[in-house]
């Protein structure tokens, strides 16, 4: 399995996984020329994308979706209630593979859980993917989870990023620089902060800790806002997580930025 951001932040979000069997992108939230561009020095195209994952339906995770009518033979997962929100702004109709949040089901050889999270969209959700058999020395089973766009961590989250080796976690904001910003609205700031907003950096230290999985290898911080949140003050919120994870690597990144491969044997 190997895995890159394309990139992160309200500006959009989307990442790349590649097992030996598919080529997804967990959400689309940049237009499908800038995914293009986003794939390139990765060696991938739209060309070879086999399918995309949706979240939710807000714009800087759904983007994507009108310029990919361009490549029809690209599924895209949803459930139905994002799927219908998204439709409703698209002029053609994507292949839509409809799944149930929370049901367990197969894309060629991943394997694809969703579970709901609590956010101000219709049906949102994170997803964990995984691949492999346990105990194939060439293909051992290894599973990523992709959390971002919550407004806490219910339980049910906190068990799906347990048994993973990677987790991609949102680490929106710095609270106090939420507060000082002044181009937002107080209402604004009020639905970011909520319990169906996004998760401060203290949030998903909180979350990182009291999970604070052995199987862990990588956790990646996103979703950072560009104006409310620095690299530097999540690694600062970080730091007391980071001390009691030191087996764990930990990559904070920030708005715009993408990531190389991560191969995760
Ligand atoms: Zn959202
Ligand atoms: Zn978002």
């Amino acid at each position: 399995m190997r895995f890159s951001i394309l990139g992160s932040g309200s500006a959009g979000n989307a990442a790349l996984l590649v097992t030996e069997g598919a080529r997804v992108l967990v959400d689309a939230g940049f237009s499908a020329r800038r995914l293009g561009a986003l794939l390139e020095p990765l060696g991938e195209s739209l060309e070879r994308i086999d399918a995309v994952f949706l979240t939710h339906e807000h714009g800087d995770h759904a983007a994507g979706l009108e310029g990919l009518k361009r490549f029809p033979h690209i599924r895209v997962f949803a459930n139905d209630a994002t799927a219908r929100a998204v439709q409703a702004g698209l002029g053609h109709r994507p292949d839509w593979q409809i799944f149930q949040t929370g049901a367990r089901f197969a894309f060629r050889d991943l394997q694809v859980e969703s579970f709901a999270v609590p956010h101000d969209a219709q049906e949102p959700v994170g997803f964990r993917f995984t691949s492999g058999r346990d105990g194939d020395l060439f293909a051992p089973r290894r599973s990523l989870a992709w959390l971002t766009d919550l407004g806490h961590a219910p339980q049910n989250v906190r068990e799906c990023i347990r048994e993973c080796e990677v987790v991609v976690v949102e680490s929106n904001h710095c609270p106090a620089m939420l507060q000082a910003d002044t181009k937002r609205p107080w209402s604004t700031k009020q639905r970011i902060s909520g319990r169906h907003g996004h998760l401060s950096n203290a949030a998903a230290g909180e979350l990182l800790a009291s999970v604070a999985s052995p199987r862990w290898r990588r956790i990646y911080l996103t979703h950072l806002s560009r104006d409310c949140n620095s690299p530097a003050a999540v690694e600062l919120a970080l730091a007391g997580v980071r001390g009691a994870l030191s087996a764990c690597e930990f990559a904070v990144v920030g708005p715009g930025e993408g990531t190389p491969f991560y191969d995760l044997r």
